[in-house]
């Protein structure tokens, strides 16, 4: 049974609005296309009222400024316990709207609530420096909230974006205004209900859902806001760096694409390789910014790779994605598949060797065949750009200086594996490699304790990790005169 959608309006200083306009769009399920309900279409209007309850709650003598920074913390916790209740609905709410297979959408719910809560532990723990500067001169450092954040969310991973990116504007004491992807708005509104149910006072976190376009470039265009973050595409994150200094100079975090490289030594255990090298470009339908896009495999174990990696690719469960052991749902909607289905019209006429899968499945729904193309050569289109769908591109190598010359030869910088048995080549490759993160032994493997972010065209800043509230922080340095007499 589909699940119950409360929420399809604005959410604005804590209250339910229509759009200023009255306009509102459609919301679909990928599953099999039908329209889930329309939700508010908010525009500038909407935008500037968003935005102007924001900064009223990030005035000085307001409820939220005065909290105590442990309080924002356990309310950061109330709201981890209040998903917690609520996990089941959740992924199936972001199941329905988004097409992520349920068990790994209620698993991404788990890892945001680690994440809500790693961020609640960080707010009371905002601590500045004390500096012995030159001179008579004593100077210490407080760190302090740089004002109304804009947070700009895909598609891919909504509830994991939402929580991350408000989690941690919040811990750091910051209002927001978030924006999500107009292909799912659901879970957002969702999480908003539950954000005023833990307690958090009108107007620190506003959800205007829209269009790009739109809401989108108003809230990037708004004086009043003093950071961007966005999660999305290269092309739109362009856009954003550009438009966020043209009003005022916005403080930006930017998480962008990849074409991220694995790499599968010789020396690999297949039986750990093949698995996580499938799970980390078919996971989520391939829609994932750090997916495993460019598989480099050795000559000495090339063809057995490729004969595994074939058969998991073709043994892979596709369905509904709310079924039991479906293990690949649809892609996001018809543009995304059109998408994906022309790259894999790209490789094949690039002369990449097809070897299952590439096909649209039936004509409801937007599900495509987990695909595998081998003997990709590096200048082909499927081998540098983002295809953000389930393709699995396999490229043999000879050796490991060659294969990191290889890897570091895109514009991207997101992500990278290696699978060897060899510490010292790991190491190298780690070392090497132009990428913001790197696995080992494994893939996808990213927590709330660890900083994420990219290289390269893969972004600006990091998230997650220790150092994540400083995204949403300002260093002011004051300094005293220790002079004995004036
Ligand atoms: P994708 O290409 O994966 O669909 P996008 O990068 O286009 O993702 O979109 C990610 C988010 O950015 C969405 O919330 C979308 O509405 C928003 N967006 C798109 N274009 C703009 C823009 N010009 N300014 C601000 N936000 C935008």
């Amino acid at each position: 049974m589909a699940p119950l959608v409360k929420y399809t309006t604005l959410f604005i200083n804590n209250q339910w609005v229509d759009a200023k306009s009255g306009k509102t769009f459609e919301t679909f399920s990928p599953n099999d296309g039908s329209v889930i309900a329309r939700v508010s279409e908010g525009d500038k209007a909407d935008i500037d009222l968003a935005v102007s309850a924001a900064k009223a709650a990030f005035h000085r003598n307001s409820e939220w400024r005065l909290l105590d920074a442990s309080a924002r913390g356990r309310l950061l916790n109330k709201f981890a316990e209040l998903v917690e209740r609520d996990i089941q609905y959740l992924g199936e709410l972001e199941s329905y709207n988004n097409g992520m297979v349920l068990g790994m959408a209620v698993g991404i719910v788990q890892k945001s609530i680690n994440g809500a809560r790693y961020a609640a532990s960080l707010a009371d723990k905002i601590q500045g420096d004390t500096i012995p500067a030159d001179g008579d001169l004593f100077s210490y450092t407080l760190k302090q909230p740089v004002g109304v954040c804009g947070l700009i969310l895909p598609w891919n991973a909504p509830i994991l974006m939402f929580i991350n990116k408000v989690c941690t504007a919040l811990a750091a004491g910051c209002t927001v205004v978030v924006k999500p992807a107009e292909q799912t708005p659901l879970t957002s509104l969702a999480l908003a209900a539950l954000l005023k149910e833990a307690g958090v006072p009108a107007g620190v976190v506003n959800v205007v859902t829209g269009f790009g376009p739109g809401a989108g470039t108003s809230l990037t265009h708004h004086p009043d806001v003093a950071k961007i973050s966005f999660t999305g595409s290269l092309e739109v994150g362009k856009h954003i760096q550009q438009a966020a200094g043209k009003t005022n100079l916005k403080r930006v975090t930017l998480e962008l694409g990849g074409k991220s490289p694995l790499v599968i030594m010789n020396d690999a255990d297949l039986k750990l390789a093949v698995p996580f090298a499938a799970r980390g470009v078919f996971g989520n339908q391939g829609q994932m910014c750090f997916a495993a896009s460019r598989l480099f495999v050795q000559s000495g174990i090339y063809e057995q790779f490729v004969e595994e990696a074939v058969e998991f690719a073709k043994n892979i469960k596709v369905g509904n994605p709310v079924d039991p052991g479906v293990e690949h749902g649809p892609q996001v909607d018809r543009e995304m598949m059109a998408k994906v289905l022309g790259y894999i019209e790209k490789g094949k006429q690039e002369g990449a060797k097809l070897m299952c899968g590439g096909k649209r499945i039936g004509s409801t729904g937007y599900f495509i065949e987990p695909t595998v193309f081998v003997d990709v050569q590096d200048d082909m289109i499927i081998a540098r750009e983002e295809i953000f769908g389930p393709v699995q591109s396999i490229f043999k190598f000879e050796t490991l200086d060659e294969v990191i010359e290889r890897a570091n030869n895109t514009n991207y910088g997101l992500a990278s594996g290696i699978f060897t048995n060899n510490i010292n080549n790991a190491l190298h490759f780690a070392r090497h490699v132009e990428a913001g993160n790197v696995w080992i032994n494994t893939y996808l493997a990213s927590t709330a304790q660890t900083p994420f972010g990219g290289f390269k065209d893969s972004g600006v800043g990091r998230e997650k990790g220790i150092d994540c509230v400083d995204e949403y922080l300002e260093v002011k340095t004051v300094t005293i005169s220790l002079q004995k007499e004036f």
